[in-house]
């Protein structure tokens, strides 16, 4: 097998608040890999956890690891026969499923048990990710788009595509009455995705005001403060008002509290990362019969998200904070960890 080298510079977690640019060749495959030049990416909750503490849940930091699994770019070189052009604009899909166990050949590569997602320290060794000069991925990971759809749209094709699976996790949502807890950048895009599949009122929560005017913009109806009683108690009135909640926090209190706001044969849909346990009203959820379903990244959903954007059914720019050079990578990341000032924050590569 022929192997190509490439300069590359890369954003590299090292440690706690130790993220530099290095200098790092990319070793390639010509013949079986596509060469992306990357162009922007987006800087995600699981980067400022590696950046702030050196790990992200589960996920400890033992190697310096490329960050970034949220980047888009433009094709650069492409193997013989290949469906795709040089020059062509791509978004990329950073799972990377075995393709082979027995959940990828039903079509559940989102749990496989082998995925090597980009940009992640879940297995030793860590999985590289984009936030670089060039990446080199497999054909299946790219998802072309039209020449006119912008950098700083197509860029959410990761996040929305988690969204997107989110609403999928709920079933059909056609007429129901949505809750959206957490109005954060995932919550934020539950709220256009529950909106475009038919949802016919959706309420979003959060503590700040801030994500409580973002959530609005995104398409909320109304976004109330957790902490207003007067606001969320009809909520669980007459055994709950909401068909589905989207629990998009992660904070334990609202975990809880779906299980009130959710009227009986309703469907939760844990979508925010909490912590390993998280008390929950179990007696509740089981008179109400109340699902509960988990969500993890996504399957098909990432090509769905990339055709929603590029057609502007879902405008995701309200939630665009700031952008930063790839040389900013660290201001870049001190900006995104602040969430009293930020939801998404972008990084331009030159
Ligand atoms: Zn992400
Ligand atoms: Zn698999």
């Amino acid at each position: 097998m022929t192997l190509h080298t490439v300069e590359n510079r890369a954003c590299v977690a090292f440690g706690i608040k130790d993220v530099r640019q290095v200098q790092q060749p990319l070793i390639y495959a010509p013949d079986e890999q596509v060469l992306v030049r990357i162009a922007r990416g987006g800087i995600c909750g699981s980067d400022i956890h590696y950046y702030q503490h050196a790990r992200a849940g589960m996920s400890i930091l033992k190697n310096p690891l490329v960050l970034g699994h949220e980047f888009i770019g433009v094709i650069d070189a492409v193997p013989t026969g290949s469906r795709l052009k040089v020059g062509q604009r791509v978004a990329i899909n950073p799972s990377q499923p075995c393709n082979r166990c027995a959940l990828c050949l039903e079509g559940k590569q989102n749990v496989c048990r082998s995925m090597k997602f980009m940009g992640s320290a879940q297995f030793d060794p860590h999985v590289d990710g984009g936030f670089c000069e060039y990446v080199a991925v497999t054909e299946q990971q790219c998802v072309p788009y039209a020449e006119q759809a912008a950098d700083r749209v197509m860029v959410f094709a990761e996040p929305l595509a988690v969204a997107i699976h989110a609403v999928h996790q709920a079933g059909d949502l056609v007429g129901k009455r949505v809750l959206v807890t957490g109005s954060g950048p995932i919550g934020c895009l539950v709220i256009a995705a529950a909106r475009t599949a038919g949802a016919t009122e959706v309420v979003a929560t959060d503590m700040s005001p801030r994500c409580r005017a973002l959530a609005l913009q995104m398409g909320a109806d109304r976004a109330v403060d957790p902490s207003d009683e007067s606001s969320t108690a009809p909520w669980g009135e007459g055994g709950g008002y909401f068909d589905v909640c989207f629990e998009a926090s992660g904070a334990p209190a609202a975990i809880a509290s779906t299980a009130t706001f959710t009227r009986p044969k309703g469907t939760v849909v844990q979508v925010g990362m909490g912590p390993a346990t998280v008390e929950m009203p179990l007696g509740l959820l089981l008179v109400k019969e109340v699902k509960v379903v988990g969500s993890f990244r996504f399957v098909d959903e990432f090509a769905t998200s990339v055709r929603w954007l590029e057609s502007g059914r879902i405008d995701p720019l309200p939630l665009v904070s700031a952008e930063f050079r790839q040389d900013q990578v660290v201001e870049a990341l001190e900006m995104a960890g602040d969430k009293s000032r930020a939801a998404k924050v972008q990084l331009v590569f030159a």
